[in-house]
């Protein structure tokens, strides 16, 4: 996708903190974080919703994300993580490409998560 903001990324035509990478996924920092390290994690092949991604990608994606907060946490930038999806402009979806949040939760953070 030309003008798709996360395939520009994926390509490297424009930058972002990269935090991981396998073979069908990136992990980078969100630009508009509500805490330090609040990661996005995201298919480097553009699927518009999760409703669009093959399900062969699940095991790969879950394991993308256990890595990244696994290691939030080891730095200490986390105790906890919660793991959000919008998908669809109704459900508040801005970038028309699949992405899931993890968002480092601490105790006391006072977060209130819809990302
Ligand atoms: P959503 O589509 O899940 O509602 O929100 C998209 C998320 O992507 C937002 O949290 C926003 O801050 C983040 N975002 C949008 N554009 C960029 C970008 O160019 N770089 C990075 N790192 N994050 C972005
Ligand atoms: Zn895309």
């Amino acid at each position: 996708m030309e003008d798709c903001i996360f395939c520009k990324i994926v390509r490297g035509e424009i930058p972002a903190e990269k935090v991981y990478e396998d073979d069908n996924f990136i992990g980078i920092l969100d630009a508009n974080p509500k805490v330090e390290g609040h990661t996005l994690i995201i298919p480097k092949k553009h699927f518009k919703t999760l409703l669009d991604m093959p399900n062969s990608l699940g095991n790969e994606m879950t394991e993308g994300v256990k890595k990244i907060s696994l290691k939030l946490i080891e730095d200490g930038k986390a105790e906890g993580f919660n793991l959000v999806a919008n998908n669809f402009e109704v459900a508040g979806q801005i970038v028309p490409h699949v992405h899931f949040h993890i968002i480092p939760r601490k105790k006391g953070d006072g977060l209130k998560i819809l990302a």
